[in-house]
């Protein structure tokens, strides 16, 4: 009988897992999982599930009882630690090592380290984990807490956003100008940042981070010469995928394991999905990779097909969400064309209820909408059918959004 490996306790893993089933592989399944949990969501990490707001139900994807039901092997707290692709085997950390006819790799990305000095005091953070998040809950849940974020990113703006709602003093501190430049440019990302000081939080761009002071526990973070007192620090300056098991089994490793459109690597029978993988998008015909919940939620399924042998292909256009305090936002778009498109909104941007197009000087190569909802199926066909269309158009609030495409 036919045994698939997956490795991996992520949104992709979980996906691939059901989508055999769904498709009827009845050969044997085991799960790598490092983490101690089954296969979870992350994005309520930041937001409802540090809030309190969510419980568990809104991060597990299944409970632990649904693999023995789906008669999957479900090893968590256990990590791969080589792959053999010749044989076929991978070893894992507690000694052992399963044969396979298929792996897939979704073992995603992991918080980027900055090489400053304190960051290995008590009391400084990263947030990828389910446990990291339980952590910072216990910390920022009382409220009355002066949280220091290091980088404002997604993440970054969004825990700055959870801890301030819950109470606790909040300084975010940014290289860059304006926060959140690199995802969606400059001018898009001030109505963060003025979403940001609305709301209380102490905003510094353009800043340099020296160091984090303390001896035992931070206590402040030296930013341009000035101390800024904190009881507790967050860094949140991106992520670097997990390519080791792949690198060292000599696998075409390059901004994450490179694979093509169904998601199948250089190495027969490995696949890779999600965070990890850098996919040829036969639409832009380059590859991508993406770092978000709907690329790893449709990526799993899609390596899933391949693994059994049927037709499928990872097309879909990026997209991407958010909430922050009374904002919430989706996007939809191919990040690298849209570095030099010009950004035609629709709607108030002022008020925060508004579209956002990135207009290439022929077509839409991506779309935002804050504060409203139910147009992101027009936005992907829009995107996808690559109609021309002229920015006048887009701002015109009396062309609707269904003649556009
Ligand atoms: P991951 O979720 O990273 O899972 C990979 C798993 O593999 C990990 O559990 C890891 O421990 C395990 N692993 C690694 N190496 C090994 C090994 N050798 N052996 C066994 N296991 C291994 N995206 C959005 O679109 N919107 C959001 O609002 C959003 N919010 C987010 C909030 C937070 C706090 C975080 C951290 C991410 C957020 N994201 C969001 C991004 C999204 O969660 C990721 O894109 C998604 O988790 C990627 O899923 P994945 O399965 O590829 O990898």
């Amino acid at each position: 009988m036919a045994h698939f490996v997956i490795v991996g306790g992520g949104l992709a893993a979980g996906k691939a897992v059901e989508r055999l089933r769904k498709e009827g592989f009845d050969g044997d399944v085991t799960v790598v999982a490092g983490e101690q949990h089954p296969p979870y969501q992350r994005p309520p990490l930041s937001k409802g599930y540090l809030q309190g707001e969510e419980g568990l139900d809104a991060v597990i994807l299944h409970p632990a009882e649904w693999y023995g039901e789906q008669r999957v092997e479900l090893r968590t707290g256990v990590k791969a630690t080589a792959l053999d692709v010749a044989g076929h085997r991978l070893s894992l950390d507690d000694g052992s090592s399963l044969a396979y006819d298929a792996v897939l790799l979704a073992t995603g990305s992991s918080p980027r380290r900055l090489p400053l000095e304190g960051a290995d005091l008590e009391g400084v953070r990263m947030l990828r984990t389910l446990d990291d998040s339980d952590a910072l809950k216990a910390e920022l849940s009382g409220g009355g807490r002066r949280l220091v974020l290091i980088g404002s990113g997604w993440i970054g703006m969004e825990v700055a956003a959870t801890a301030r709602t819950l109470g606790n003093e909040v300084t975010v501190l940014e290289r860059d100008p304006v926060p959140l430049a690199a995802a969606v440019g400059s001018e898009m990302g001030a109505v963060f940042r003025d979403l940001h000081l609305e709301h209380g939080v102490d905003l510094r761009a353009s800043v340099n981070v020296e160091r984090i002071a303390g001896s035992a526990r931070a206590t402040a973070v030296v930013v341009d010469g000035e101390e800024v007192p904190a009881d507790l620090v967050v860094i949140g300056v991106g992520a670097v995928p997990n390519t080791s098991l792949a690198d060292e089994a000599g696998i075409d490793v390059s901004n994450g394991i490179v694979v093509d459109q169904t998601l199948r690597t250089d190495a027969a029978d490995v696949y890779a999905a999600g965070d990890v993988a850098n996919a040829y998008h036969p639409v832009i015909e380059r590859h991508l990779r993406s770092e978000h919940w709907d690329n790893a939620l449709k990526a799993g399924s899609v390596a899933a097909r391949s693994m059994l042998g049927i037709a499928a292909s990872h097309d879909s256009i990026p997209y991407f969400y958010t909430d922050q305090f009374d904002l919430g936002m989706e996007l939809s778009g191919y990040a690298p064309l849209m570095k030099d498109a010009q950004v035609v909104t629709r709607g108030d941007v002022g008020s925060r209820e508004f579209i956002a197009f990135w207009h290439d000087g022929t077509r839409v190569v991506g779309a935002m909408n804050v504060n409203v909802w139910d147009v992101q199926d027009k936005f992907k066909k829009l995107i996808r059918q690559a109609t021309p269309v002229s920015a006048d158009r887009l701002r015109d609030e009396s062309t609707s959004l269904d003649d556009l495409a």
